[in-house]
């Protein structure tokens, strides 16, 4: 039995790292999926163009179907273009298809460029009937406007961080960037959680990473360690979560375990102690 508690109100996390292959998809796929098993109706926004996230919840974003790009260039509802993913009843997707890539560049020409997807997330969500708990954003590996549009729709960030060399470089640049967002585009931004991803146990460097990492963010570091795991890696190709690809394996027990840590922990407001 895995039941979660529900927040009063909508969690909007955006997922972003501006480095490739940290693990932003797989961690925004996995939590989601948490999130619905544990009872709350999620939405998941794939934001990047290569649809990884799209694919891994099995949702069709071949080009021409109906997309965030969509959504940010044409104003189309979110509701209009969300497809159910298979893998749970709970557990909504818009995808993204190849068209996104040219987004970024339409973008800088329309009015409101920073504000397109909250303008459309704020619509959706007072007027979602049931009610969703949490939308998950998927960022590209950029900092660029769609980026940009994430972190002004969202009011935590959620950063991934591989437990590898050189995972913490870059990462000043990253808080920096949300500092400025915070500043002037959306003051309800908060940092409000660190997962650490592809921890390998065996490895001095991994547990010199994860430490220092936790010294840094004592607050904002999950204690669920997402370990390096190949179950992991697999599911995507079978269009499922690792979680109901294979529920016990460790790297689903430990998505399980960070999505139980966020639920009870609840959204961190700011001034407010944890
Ligand atoms: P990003 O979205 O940040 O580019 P991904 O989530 O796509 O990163 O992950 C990059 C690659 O690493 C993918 O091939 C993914 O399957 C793999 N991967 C992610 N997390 C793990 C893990 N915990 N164990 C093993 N492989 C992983
Ligand atoms: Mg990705």
């Amino acid at each position: 039995d895995y039941s979660l508690p529900l927040p009063e109100r909508p969690r909007v996390f955006t997922v972003a790292n501006q480095k490739g292959g940290v693990g932003k998809t797989t961690t925004t796929v996995n939590l989601a999926a948490a999130l619905a098993r544990g009872g709350a109706r999620v939405l998941v926004i794939d934001l990047d163009p290569q649809g990884n996230a799209s694919t891994a919840l099995g949702v069709d974003h071949r080009a021409e179907t109906p997309s965030v790009y969509d959504v940010l260039v044409n104003e189309e509802p979110i509701e209009s273009v969300m497809q159910r993913s298979p893998e749970s009843p709970l557990l909504y997707c818009v995808p993204a298809t190849i068209d996104l890539a040219g987004a970024e560049i339409e973008l800088v020409s329309l009015v409101a460029r920073e504000t397109r997807l909250r303008n459309a997330l704020d619509a959706f969500l007072s007027s979602a009937e049931p009610a969703f708990s949490y939308v998950l954003i998927d960022c590209p590996p950029s900092l660029g406007l769609l980026t940009v549009n994430a972190f002004v729709a969202a009011r935590e960030v959620l950063i991934p961080i591989q437990c590898e060399y050189y995972a913490l470089e870059g990462l000043s640049q990253l808080l920096n960037n949300i500092q400025l967002i915070e500043r002037h585009l959306n003051p309800d931004l908060t940092m409000s959680t660190i997962l650490l991803t592809m921890f390998d146990g065996r490895t001095n460097l991994a547990n010199q990473v994860a430490q220092e990492v936790r010294e840094h963010f004592p607050k904002e570091t999950l204690d669920a360690l997402i370990p390096r795991s190949v179950r992991i890696s697999e599911a995507p190709s079978y269009g499922q979560s690792v979680i109901s690809y294979d529920t016990n394996s460790p790297g689903s027990v430990s998505y399980l375990e960070a999505a139980a840590e966020i639920a009870r922990r609840g959204e961190h407001r700011r001034g407010e102690n944890r």
